[in-house]
Parts: structure tokens; sequence; C-alpha cells
């Protein structure tokens, strides 16, 4: 990293615990929990902690926190991976399960007892409650508190050995009734569950506590730094009871950071799971959302994520960013990565009256402009040619530059037209446009020196690649969230957009286009960015995602500060 680079706060207390000897390599991990699929917010955790890993030559473990057997689920593990695979995070040879740990979680356990510093306790999870006391109040001693480390010992191996109904017993780390710190008040660290576990089955009927298992995850694993976001900054004191209690050489520790969020967008799984059981979006993937894979599917590449994730940078304030930075990042990725070429989504025939029947030529295009190393194809031109829709208009307002009867434009890459008219069907609609073409222009240069302001873009009939296109908005109403202030009604019920998803049946692509595979991006001329939707798309049919228009009203912010 160079000297004038600004750090953020969390290498900031990594270089301090260097120079200090606190640790001398650098080791982080991505802890999910295996029940549901990993989003934009995960992307963040996951790139700041592999960035960290690789910035100080350390390392960055991949680890599955599974310690709770009654959400986790196998199909989540697997789209895990390839979401975190596909972000460019590599963990190498470190592929872990926390569930992998369940024995020695069971002789911390046990070593906590012999010390002294935990107890089984008889209290009903209720009375747990009564006892803990509340932020005014402290808390009063459970009344098993006194019992003897034998005592607590031999229980607690029964706990293990199924003699106890769930909820029957539990263990307790002894701390401190009257902190002022709830968590500190004799935590439960264990708990009876009979529940089957995706990973070890039936082996066990005892399963550690979250605030117990990930210390110990940590510091088996020898994890220096273990980020995580804020909602656990009040859990640290207890984070550092149980490596200290436990006695491990080096410590690891805990560093907070704000969790990111996007306006206007739904990340959390509970509703997320409502949508696709309801139908109303496709699967975890549907590009209108923003799980790793609905990103992946809808044409983010993994560059545009770490440049989003960069730009939001790390810090301990809460706050929300807009989706329009999500869609800067892409477009600065793919603008001169995509190769530009000429798609009509919305066609109307344009015949070229002047232009010989039966004959066709090639043109040559550059394939982008910005950059060389794409190249220049070569694209059909004939009498009958496709545009859009729009860039025709019988009586044109004021400031319409395109097709209207008597103007000139240039279609892209070809030669100057004039416009003659148009042909409507019974109920008047338009079914062809009119035009002569002058040969002396063409590759659309000016024979003479006169001008046109419009430039079109167009596809050749024969021979046009057919193509459906979806066009994508935001999947929650805006105006109706902004003006509550939540994506979700009094009710819970979502601000769904009706517009969210229109698709484009009849759309028609230059022969360029013949190739496109699953997850190719293009330029789509004058339009957007569009990927081939890797689902839906075959070779029968090609299947386009918009993935960003090429309009934008975002502005790059400052580097947000600590
Ligand atoms: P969610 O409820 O949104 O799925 P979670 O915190 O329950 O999130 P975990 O699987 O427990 O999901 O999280 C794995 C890691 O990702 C944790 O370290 C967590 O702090 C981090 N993380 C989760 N959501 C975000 C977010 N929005 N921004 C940054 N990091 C996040
Ligand atoms: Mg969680």
């Amino acid at each position: 990293m160079s000297e004038t680079e600004s750090k953020n706060f969390i290498e900031l207390i990594i270089d301090k615990d260097l120079a200090e000897g606190v640790c001398d390599t650098v080791q982080t991990r991505f802890p999910p929990e295996p029940n549901g699929y990993l989003h934009i917010g995960h992307a963040k955790s996951i790139l700041l902690n592999y960035g960290l890993a690789q910035k100080y030559n350390g390392k960055f473990n991949m680890r599955f926190d599974d310690t709770n057997p009654t959400k986790e689920d196998v199909e989540f593990v697997e789209s895990i991976k390839e979401d975190i695979q596909w972000l460019g995070a590599d963990w190498e040879d470190r592929l872990f399960f926390a569930s992998d740990y369940f024995g020695q979680m069971y002789e911390a356990a046990v070593k906590l007892i012999k010390k002294g510093k935990a107890y089984v306790s008889d209290l009903t999870a209720g009375q747990i409650k009564e006892y803990r006391g509340s932020l005014t109040e402290p808390g009063r001693d459970d009344p098993y508190s006194s019992r003897s480390p034998e005592e607590s010992l031999r229980l607690f191996e029964e706990m293990k050995e199924g003699r106890y109904a769930d909820g029957e017993k539990v263990l307790r780390a002894r701390i401190d009734m009257a902190s002022p710190n709830i968590n500190m008040r004799d935590p439960v660290i264990y708990r009876v569950a009979r529940m089957a576990h995706h990973n070890t089955g039936d082996a066990w009927c005892i399963y550690p506590m979250y605030d117990f298992a990930h210390p110990i995850e940590d510091a088996i694993e020898g994890i220096t730094h273990s980020i995580c976001t804020l909602e656990f900054e009040d859990h640290r004191p207890l984070y550092d009871w149980v490596v200290r209690e436990l006695e491990y050489p080096r410590p690891p520790k805990q560093i907070e950071f704000a969790k990111l969020y996007l306006k206007n967008v739904v990340t959390g799984k509970r509703y997320i799971k409502r949508l696709v059981q309801e139908g109303i979006v496709d699967g975890w993937d549907d590009p209108r959302l923003v799980s790793i894979a609905a990103l992946r599917r809808r044409g983010f590449t993994p560059e545009s994520i770490r440049m989003f994730v960069e730009m939001c940078g790390v810090s301990k304030a809460n706050s929300t960013v807009d989706y329009a930075a999500l869609e800067y990042c892409i477009r600065e990725d793919l603008k001169a990565k995509a190769p530009r070429y000429m798609a009509v989504l919305d066609p109307v025939k344009l015949i070229i009256d002047n232009y010989p029947e039966g004959q066709t030529e090639l043109l040559s295009g550059v394939n982008n402009p910005e950059n060389e190393s794409l190249g220049t194809r070569e694209i059909p031109f004939g009498r009958e040619l496709y545009i859009e829709r729009e860039d025709f208009m019988e009586e044109p307002p004021k400031k319409y530059f395109r097709m209207f009867p008597g103007n000139e434009v240039r279609l892209m890459n070809a030669y100057f037209v004039t416009c003659t008219g148009c042909v409507k069907d019974a109920q008047g609609n338009i079914t062809e446009v009119h035009c002569t073409y002058d040969p002396a222009s063409k590759g659309g240069n000016s024979p003479d020196g006169r001008k046109v302001k419009g430039t079109i873009h167009w596809v050749c009939a024969s021979g046009a690649v057919p193509a459906r296109v979806r066009l994508y908005e935001n999947l929650i109403d805006e105006a109706a969230a902004n003006e509550r202030g939540a994506v979700y009604d009094e009710n819970g019920e979502l601000y769904l957009n009706p517009d969210s998803l229109k698709e484009l049946k009849n759309c028609y692509l230059e022969p360029a286009f013949g190739k496109a595979a699953a997850y190719d991006r293009f330029q789509f001329v004058r339009q957007g960015f569009f990927c081939v939707d890797a689902k839906d798309s075959g070779p029968d049919e090609l299947v386009f995602n918009r993935i960003v228009s090429l309009k934008s009203s975002f502005v790059l912010p400052k580097q947000p500060s600590v």
C-alpha cells in the first residue's frame, strides 16, 4: 500500500497491533450462517476481510458458522461458496465448518466449569429472562450458580449423553449478574437441543450458543482480527472474556464496522423468501434482487462490485447508499470492456426505396471507440432495415432530430438517409417508414460537408437475430417507500413497483450477437448495457437482461470519513 493512500480505521488498528507485536501476521475470515443467499452487504464483508488479508500478506479463511442446527441448509452452503469464488475471494485450502469444532467447544466448556467459570442451571428460559434484570435493574443470582464444579461437570456430561429434555438444563458462564452489560449477566453458553445437524447428524444433542462458539472458532483458526458488524459491539466484552478465560496464547480481536444498506432495496431474507414463494420474483437470483447470484445473473461483474464496495468505504457510522452508485460502477467497468453493437428493441421497418432490391453489402463498424483492442466487425446492410419505433415521428416536436418526413439523418456506420414518409395499417399504426439514401455518404460520412443532427442505430432485416430483452426497474415503488421512509407499509407488506419487469419479445439484433453466450455483456448502442440471461437464454432464442441504462444522474461522492 502506498504511503499516500488513506487507511480505514481497521487498517490503523492492524498497523498498531503489528507494530506493538500484538500479532505478527494477519488472518481474517468470512463466517456466514448458511441460512440464505449472500447479498451485496455480505459482499462488502467478504471483500473487506479478503482485502485485508491480501494487503497484509496474510490469510483469509472461509468458515461456515453452522453451530445452530435449526436453520442451516445444504443448498445454501453450495450457493455461498460459488458466490465467494465468483467475487474473487480465495480461501485456498482453508474452508472450515464451525461444527467441526464441536468437540473442542465441549472441551472448552469443561475447562470453564473446572475453573469455576461456568455452571449448569435448571432455570427455565422464562426464569432466566426474569432473573436477568433489565437495562435499568441489575440481574439476580441464579440459585444454581453455587453448584460445585464437580456437580456441574457431572450434569453437563449428562446433558451431552441425552439425559435431559430440550430446555431442561443449560450451561451458563459465571460472570457478573450486576454487569451494566446484559450480555455479561451469566449468558447461556450451551443448551440441549435434540435436532439433527447437517454436518454432525445425531452425534450431539447439546449445542453451543453463538457468543461462546464464535470466539473459539476464531481462536482455533488463528484469526487475528475478527471483523463483524456493529450489532455485535455490545457482545465484545463477552468475546474477550471467552478468549481470556480459555487462555488462548494469541487471542483474536473483534472489530465492528457498519453494515452496508442500499436505499429502497430489499435484502432481508424473510422478504425475499416470500417474494420467491409467491412467485413475484423468479427465484433468489431474480435480476431485480441484490443477492450476489442475482447481481451476477443481471450482468454485474466482480470488478464492479469491488469498485462499489471500495467507494462505500469502511466506517463505524451507519449509512445508506443509493443503488445509482452501484450502477455507476458497472457503467465504469463495462464502458471500455463491452463491445458496442446495434440492437433494435421496439422495431419498425425502414425501407430505402432507392437501394437496389435484392442487394446487400457489408459495412464496417468499430466495436468500441474507447478500446481499440476490441477491433472492428462487419455489419450487413440492405434495402430493408429495422429501426426503433421512437426514432420516427410523423409530426415531430421541436428539437427532435431523428426521422421525420423531409429530414436527413445518419444511419450509424452506414449512410445518410432522407425520410420520405410512412405507411400505416387500417388502425393507423405505422408499419413502415420510407426513405432514400445518398450512396456518396457511405460509412456515415458527409460527402460534401453538409451536416445532419441525428444519428440512429438500425439492424438489417435480413440476417437479424431475434431476441427477448428484459428491462428492469426497482422492485420497490420508490415514491411510496420515500414517503413512508421504509420499503414496507404498516402491515409489513412491501411496496411493489408493478413495472419492475418489462419484457420486449420482438427485438432484433445485428448478426454479431449471434454467438453470444450466457453472461456475455454488451453495450446496445444508445440504450445501455445488457447481459445474456444465464437461466433462460438458449440456442433457439437469446434472452438479455438490461444491466443498466446509459443515462445517469449519479454524482461521484466524496470518500466518506471514518
Ligand atoms: P442477513 O440477515 O442480512 O442475511 P446476517 O448478518 O444474518 O445478514 P450472516 O451470515 O450472519 O448474515 O453474516 C455473515 C457476515 O456478513 C457477518 O460477519 C455479518 O456481519 C456480515 N454482514 C451481513 N450483512 C451485512 C451488511 N449488510 N453489510 C456488511 N456486512 C454484512
Ligand atoms: Mg445471521
